[in-house]
């Protein structure tokens, strides 16, 4: 028996079998979750179709964060397969790929703005919003993804770190709005892993170059390990850990400067 059975988890974000969402997916069905995942669209429907058959997901539903009324059909949805919930994944982030390019201030624009903090923060609220509801067997959970990015300055991530900047502050404003429910809220702060949304980072093969000669564990991490400790922190065995953002970037966050740097 794993330390999520019978835990209700509905997981987006899964575009890939490189997806951190994946990892996650695959942590927490190993751990006995019984899963509901999302895709964004019709395009990606198949492929979510095909991961849900391997995690044995109980259903797939389509939502693009950025309409409230696909949030809330999808809400519709999953209150009718399951009248309660206990986990909700949030594994989406966006910005316009020239928003990822060049220097911030040359790059930024309002529109490029305000779609990565919608679509990277603002969606965030939105599930937390329409999801805690579900949440009647106390300790539900809300787990969100962002990067060292958000803390300090990285070229090319650009607007992307001020989204997660948001996003960060938005864990711990709804974990104070959930927390009087027995709902913990709290994000993972990946080191960087190569999926669709990292190809986007220019410089990415130099960054994780650099990440390996910095972390004290000298190497990247993988989706797997994101995805145990995502597992842990929905669990109940975290039972006392809210607003939260842990790093799972084998240390890197943590040096100044390291041995191999010499
Ligand atoms: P990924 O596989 O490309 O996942 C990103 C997901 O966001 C995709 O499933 C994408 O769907 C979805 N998405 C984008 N816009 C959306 C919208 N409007 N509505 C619904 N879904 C939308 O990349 P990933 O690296 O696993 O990213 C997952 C999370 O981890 C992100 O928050 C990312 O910032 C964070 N993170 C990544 C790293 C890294 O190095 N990879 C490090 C730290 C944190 P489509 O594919 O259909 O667009």
């Amino acid at each position: 028996m794993g330390f999520l059975t019978d835990k209700r988890a509905l997981i987006t974000g899964i575009a890939s079998n490189r997806s951190i969402a994946w990892g996650i997916a695959q942590a927490m069905s190993n751990q006995g979750a019984r899963l509901a995942l999302t895709y964004q669209n019709e395009k990606l429907r198949p492929r979510v179709e095909k991961f849900a058959q391997e995690f044995n997901a109980e259903f797939v539903a389509p939502c693009d964060v950025t309409t409230d009324s696909q949030i809330d059909t999808l809400q519709e949805s999953v209150q009718e397969k399951w009248s309660d919930l206990d986990i909700v994944v949030h594994s989406i982030a966006f910005a316009p790929r020239e928003q990822l390019e060049g220097m911030y201030l040359d790059a930024v624009n309002r529109e490029g703005f305000n779609q990565a903090h919608d679509i990277s923060s603002y969606s965030f609220s939105a599930l937390a919003r329409s999801f805690s509801p579900m949440m009647h067997n106390g300790n539900g959970s809300f787990l969100t993804l962002t990067y060292l990015g958000a803390m300090r300055s990285m070229p090319g991530y650009n607007v992307m770190g001020l989204a997660k900047a948001s996003l960060e502050a938005n864990v711990r404003y709804c974990a104070q709005s959930l927390g009087n429910q027995g709902i913990r809220v709290n994000a993972i702060s990946a080191g960087p892993i190569r999926t669709l949304a990292a190809s986007g980072i220019r410089g990415m093969k130099s960054m994780m170059d650099y990440y390996e000669k910095m972390s004290p564990l000298g190497r990247g991490v993988t989706i797997e390990e994101v995805g145990n400790a995502a597992a842990f922190l929905c669990s109940d065995l975290a039972s006392g850990i809210t607003g939260e953002i842990v790093y799972v970037d084998g240390g890197f966050n943590s040096v100044g400067f390291s041995q191999a740097m010499l």
